[in-house]
């Protein structure tokens, strides 16, 4: 089993990327984003919580991202690796993370890390905007929020990740087949070395 995180600020390219990466490794896609706007489009109480954090460009609480990691992975005990996408976002998700993979007799192959200007963040969060419908993505108040936000409680992520070897970066910018490959070629290697 191999275990990816795709890391990287909002806007990065992970959510475009994670689609190619599951098609070429069949990787089970577990993104906490998508996971939560799924509460908030069924109406859950879990969901109508979750919505005024996400649209002021908040974190929601650590203990509600990975309780709905947790029941992800207990509901694909059979998959061949997971890709984690915008998980983990904070140290104590990264601990809980490692704990839960462990339990499961597995770990983090490798964190790979997108990187882009701040600038090309924020006008590519603008022109998703336009086709996405994330009232979080419209408003350059809140992007600034959310860029600030990362590197304040997520970048230690990849840092913790550094400790053992596991955090790679790669090239956010260019072609989407061009960033797509420099993200497979970590992979391959990762694969090829035993992790
Ligand atoms: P994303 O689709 O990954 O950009 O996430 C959209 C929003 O959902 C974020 O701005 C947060 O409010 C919330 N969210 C997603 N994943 C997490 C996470 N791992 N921890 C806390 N909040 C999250």
């Amino acid at each position: 089993m191999f275990n990816l995180i795709l890391f990287g600020p909002p806007g990065s390219g992970k959510g475009t990327q994670s689609e190619k990466l599951i098609e070429k490794f069949g990787f089970k896609h577990l993104s906490t984003g998508d996971l939560l706007r799924k509460e908030i489009a069924d109406q859950t109480p879990l969901g109508m919580e979750a919505k005024s954090l996400m649209d002021k460009g908040q974190l929601v609480p650590d203990e509600v991202v990975i309780g709905m990691i947790s029941g992800a992975l207990e509901a694909n005990r059979d998959a061949s690796g997971f890709l984690f996408d915008g998980f983990p976002r904070t140290v104590a998700q990264a601990e809980a993370l490692d704990r839960l993979l462990e339990l499961h007799k597995t770990a983090i192959g490798v964190l790979i890390e997108l990187q882009v200007p701040e600038e090309e963040l924020i006008t590519r969060m603008l022109k998703r905007s336009k086709t996405s419908g994330r009232s979080d993505d419209a408003d350059e108040h809140v992007q600034r929020n959310r860029l600030e936000i990362y590197r304040r409680d997520t970048m230690p992520v990849a840092e913790h990740y550094a400790a053992s070897a596991k955090s790679v970066s790669v090239e956010g910018v260019g072609s989407i087949d061009e960033i797509f490959n420099g993200i497979c070629n970590v992979i391959d290697a990762k694969i090829a070395k035993g992790n």
